[in-house]
C-alpha cells in the first residue's frame, strides 16, 4: 500500500465532477487500498478518490463504532470501514441539522454545514456487490461530504455565511472530516 498525496482545494480537479467507475480491476483494488492507507495516515474519517488525484466516483469512510465518550480507552477503538464505488444518495430525510466539518483537502479550516440528518446511499462494494447503507447523524454527514466530493463540491461551497467558517490549528481539523455534532440553532 502506498500513501498518496492529498490534493488541496486550490487544485481545479477538486471542483470538477468525477466520472463513474467502469471496471473493478487490479488498478482499482490498489487505489482502494491506497485510499484507506492515506485516510488513516491523515487521521481522516472519509476520503474520495479525487482527493488523491483520481477523478472517479469512489469513496472510503471509516468511523468508530462507538462515540468517543463510550469507547474503552484501554483498547484500540473498533471501527466500521465502508468502501463505496459509484456512490449515490437515493434517499434523504427532510430533517436537516448543523454540524462542524473539516476536510483533508482544506487544512486549517473548519465550518458549520447544514446536512440531511439521515440518508440512504447506494453503490458497489469492492467485490462489485450492490450495497445499500442507511445512515444517520455523523455517518450520514460524512457520506454527504464524500459524495459531494464526487460532484466537485466542497463543504465550504455549502456555507453562505462567512461567520460559519473559521480557521483551526493545523492538525485539529483532521481529527475529523466532521468533527462534532452541534444542536441545530
Ligand atoms: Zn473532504
Amino acid at each position: 500500500m502506498t500513501i498518496r498525496r492529498i490534493v488541496y482545494s486550490n487544485e481545479p480537479i477538486l471542483h470538477e465532477p468525477s466520472r463513474r467507475v467502469r471496471r473493478i480491476d487490479a488498478r482499482l483494488e490498489k487505489l482502494i487500498d491506497d485510499m484507506i492507507e492515506t485516510m488513516r495516515e491523515a487521521n481522516g474519517i472519509g476520503l474520495a478518490a479525487v482527493q488523491v488525484g483520481v477523478q472517479e466516483r469512489l469513496i472510503v469512510v471509516e468511523m468508530p463504532l462507538l462515540p468517543e465518550d463510550e469507547q474503552d480507552m484501554e483498547e484500540v477503538p473498533e471501527t466500521e470501514l465502508y468502501v463505496l464505488i459509484n456512490p449515490e444518495i437515493v434517499e434523504a430525510s427532510d430533517e436537516l441539522g448543523w454540524g462542524v466539518e473539516g476536510c483533508l483537502s482544506i487544512p486549517g479550516w473548519a465550518g458549520e454545514v447544514e446536512r440531511h440528518e439521515a440518508i440512504t446511499v447506494e453503490g458497489l462494494d469492492r467485490e462489485g456487490r450492490e450495497v445499500r447503507i442507511c445512515a444517520e447523524g455523523l455517518l450520514a454527514r460524512v457520506f454527504q461530504h464524500e459524495v459531494d466530493h464526487c460532484q466537485g463540491v466542497l463543504f465550504i461551497d455549502r456555507i453562505e455565511d462567512p461567520d460559519r467558517i473559521w480557521s483551526v490549528e493545523e492538525g485539529q481539523e483532521e481529527a475529523a472530516e466532521a468533527a462534532q455534532e452541534r444542536p441545530s440553532d
